[in-house]
């Protein structure tokens, strides 16, 4: 989202020198995406897996997927180049699903072990965040997204074709209810440890919408901070959806803004994204 505008946003944990959370550092600082996650967990429907994650990140433009060496390599060349000062966030967000990647546990270590001063973040599912959890706040992550579609298991079922949990490939209502739970778990959980939250949520005409006010409620109960509602790139097994108007996202971003801050104009990052917000 390099023309994203945060606008509106206060409190506390709203104004921590990240550019997608706060709008303060719009325009003046900037984030480096490292590309090294690309496997997921889960399947939603409206993924293409060569493509990016949804959860941050535009269809089809990671370059390529890189290792934990050449992450800090990325890092390294970015600090140096003119705009090297102002970018103060590296982030994970795909092209898969970051915690389903060592990859990603590696690099984040290397960055905070090279370049201390650096805000990490991360975006995420929400399947493993329960269990990752601890080994982030050990990193030092400190800024989390979680995208978050739906609470209700029988919507879930439709836009998530399948999801792997403990060994084995679950579907249908039974695997919504797995993601949802550990979504719900572990955005509190790190809500509690002090994280900076967002949700993301995909909004998805005639399966998602008529419940987005019920989960702005629940996922700000559970400690999310922003809320960024991402519209549907109909794609993959959701391809025949229409994507919603753009004067729906904004009626629902007012609408939800009396719940919790919106995230007004994310423009879906790609997933080795670098430079100013
Ligand atoms: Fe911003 Fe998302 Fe990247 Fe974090 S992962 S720096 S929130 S674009
Ligand atoms: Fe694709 Fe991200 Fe969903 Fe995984 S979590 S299926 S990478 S959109």
């Amino acid at each position: 989202h390099r023309e994203c505008n945060h606008a509106n946003m206060t409190g506390p944990n709203l104004n921590q020198g990240h550019p997608c959370f706060s709008t303060s550092g719009h325009g003046k600082t900037g984030r480096i995406h490292l590309a090294v996650a690309p496997e997921c967990n889960i399947s939603c429907n409206y993924c293409v897996r060569k493509f990016d994650c949804a959860n941050e990140s535009r269809p089809g433009v990671t370059s390529k997927v890189i290792n934990s060496d050449e992450a800090i390599e990325t890092v390294l060349k970015a600090k140096s180049s003119a705009i090297g000062s102002q970018l103060t966030v590296v982030g994970i967000a795909g092209p898969g699903e970051p915690l389903a990647n060592q990859e990603t546990f590696e690099s984040m270590r290397k960055v905070k072990e090279n370049f201390p001063d650096m805000t990490l973040c991360l975006s995420t599912n929400g399947l493993l965040l329960p269990e990752k959890l601890a080994e982030m706040l050990e990193i030092g992550v400190s800024h989390v997204t979680v995208t978050i579609n739906t609470l209700d298991e029988q919507v879930g079922a439709k836009i998530y074709s399948h999801v792997h949990w403990e060994g084995k490939k679950m579907i249908g209502p039974d695997a919504a209810r797995v993601l949802i739970n550990n979504q719900l778990l572990g955005l509190e959980q790190a809500s509690k440890a002090g994280m900076t939250l967002k949700v993301n949520t995909v909004v998805i005409p005639g399966v998602n919408e008529h419940l987005l006010y019920s989960l702005a409620l629940e996922v700000k109960k559970r400690g999310a901070h922003i809320h960024n509602l991402l519209p549907l790139i109909p794609q993959g097994k959701l391809a025949h959806n229409m994507a919603p108007p753009k004067e729906l996202i904004k009626n629902y971003r007012s609408i939800l803004g009396s719940i919790l801050p919106q995230m007004m104009h994310c423009q879906q990052c790609r997933a080795d994204a670098i430079g100013l917000v």
